[in-house]
């Protein structure tokens, strides 16, 4: 060390060139505009009073390269029991949706010609025509995501006008989306009926004016209220709209085509039932329960559609080609009835436990190593708002060390290759297998043993 610390830094020129030693892939440009920024950053810290060799710096160095190197967006493993994670990236989409959408991406598409005539025809033509068969909506529009469709909606529907809406049911769904702000941003003003428990079709009724642009419910994805609670149905409401010529909306959050009491979960109110019950528009999340890619789905009347379809903001949150393509081959698994297996999400919420104790087993017999492991049962959550507090019994790789701390074995999977996601629990890694892909536990087993013979 000498008295001066920023003649430690060494010069642009050979802080790339000892870069360029360990990564080939970024080019010589692009390594030394890497080695300016890094020497910069190193700098201020200098200036702060940190005190760093000219090997620290490089070896800084070379791991932010390595860093930016291993692309943010590979595969990884979820193994956290948590099905549609948020920061996992919620649904993964079926292998032919993901075909479809590689292929879209890599080509040319007729996304807005029709091939026979090749003329002019709508994006969202198959989609809508797959909506209509499956949920009995008379006409669908996609756009980017659940928060774009529900702002879009009331954007052009409910715009200098008023929305209904329960006092229940004006919630924050999560990551700042609040049914009050989006209001206040589509320029619609929100008339808070009823009390947080209770609201009944009559209270709706009573604040109905001529400023009213329609009756807005908010699918309670996120939590559960219990005990002295009511609130109106869908056929009460539709009842109330159609006499009072206001269309009934509904945010539906998770898109559900299946029933989920079917697996031992509560139900989930699908697409179809509420369309059936006498919703005018639904607008729901593609990539939760719906199995598909991220996108935002306006389902319901053909008229109100096309309103909303018109208005500007449309074409600011449109869906791209992929999503449309991944999209519609996730609701082809529906029309042929292969849902359950061939769409990640349903195929993990149904899995029997018998075929994850198998899983374990079998994954359990190729492990040998110094660490404890044992199979353990576990409980999996649906996540990403849906099914709050619901529970699917599981199965685990239960895991911990006498060598390291639990936080230490994790984040060494969390580094490997595939990466895992595990939950800590009572100081033991578990790694839930009702949220890994059967067709990953070869990749689960290879990444572990390597981790725990490390
Ligand atoms: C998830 C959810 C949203 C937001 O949907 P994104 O697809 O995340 O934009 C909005 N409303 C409800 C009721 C939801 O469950």
């Amino acid at each position: 060390m000498t008295d001066n610390p920023f003649r430690e830094l060494p010069s642009v020129t050979d802080l790339s060139r000892a870069l360029w030693e360990i990564s080939s892939e970024v080019s010589p440009r692009t390594l030394t505009t890497f080695a300016q920024q890094h020497l910069a950053d190193v700098r201020r810290d200098v200036e702060r009073g940190a005190i760093l060799s000219r090997e620290e710096i490089v070896q800084r160095a070379t791991m932010a390269l390595r860093d930016m190197s291993r692309p943010r967006l590979e595969p990884i493993i979820n193994a956290t029991g948590v099905i549609i994670h948020t920061n996992l990236g919620r649904a993964p989409v079926s292998h032919a949706a993901a075909v479809a959408m590689s292929a879209a991406a890599s080509g040319f598409v007729s996304l807005e010609l029709e091939p026979d005539t090749n003329r002019r025809g709508g994006r969202m033509r198959e989609i809508s025509t797959l909506m209509r068969l499956l949920t009995g909506a008379e006409s669908t529009l996609v756009v980017n995501n659940n928060a774009a469709a529900v702002l879009l909606m009331l954007t052009a529907l409910a715009s200098g006008k008023s929305v209904v809406v329960s006092r229940g049911e004006a919630v924050e769904i999560g990551g700042g989306f609040r049914i009050p702000d989006v209001m206040t941003q589509s320029g619609s003003s929100l008339v808070e009926v009823g009390t947080t428990n209770r609201t009944y079709a009559r209270d709706y009724e009573a604040a109905i004016t001529e400023e009213t642009a329609g009756l807005l419910k908010v699918h309670a994805s996120n939590f559960t209220i219990e005990g002295f609670t009511a609130s109106a149905s869908i056929e009460e409401l539709a009842e109330v709209c159609r006499r009072r010529g206001v269309p009934l909306l509904e945010d539906l959050g998770s898109g559900a085509l299946v029933d989920t009491s079917r697996f031992g979960l509560m139900k989930e109110p699908t697409i179809g039932e509420r369309i059936a019950s006498g919703a005018d528009l639904i607008t729901a999340s593609g990539d939760k329960l719906l199995g598909g890619p991220q996108a935002g789905l306006i389902a319901g009347r053909a008229d109100l559609v096309e309103r909303i379809s018109k208005h500007p903001l449309a074409r600011a949150v449109r869906a791209d080609k992929t999503c449309l393509a991944g999209l519609a081959a996730t609701l082809r698994h529906y029309a042929a009835g292969n849902e359950l297996e061939q769409i990640p999400v349903l195929r993990m919420i149904s899995t029997p436990i018998s075929d994850l104790t198998d899983r374990a087993g079998n994954l359990r017999s190729t492990l040998h190593g110094s660490s404890d492991i044992e199979i353990t049962p576990a409980q999996s959550t649906i996540g990403g708002g849906s099914l709050p507090g619901q529970t699917l019994a599981s199965v685990a790789i239960s895991l911990s060390s006498t060598a390291e701390s639990v936080d230490m074995l994790a984040r060494r999977l969390r580094m490997g290759n595939p990466r895992i996601f595990g939950r800590i629990e009572h100081e033991r890694l578990i790694l839930d297998l009702r949220t890994v892909l059967p067709e990953d536990d070869v990749l689960l087993a290879q990444a572990l043993s390597e981790a725990i013979n490390a």
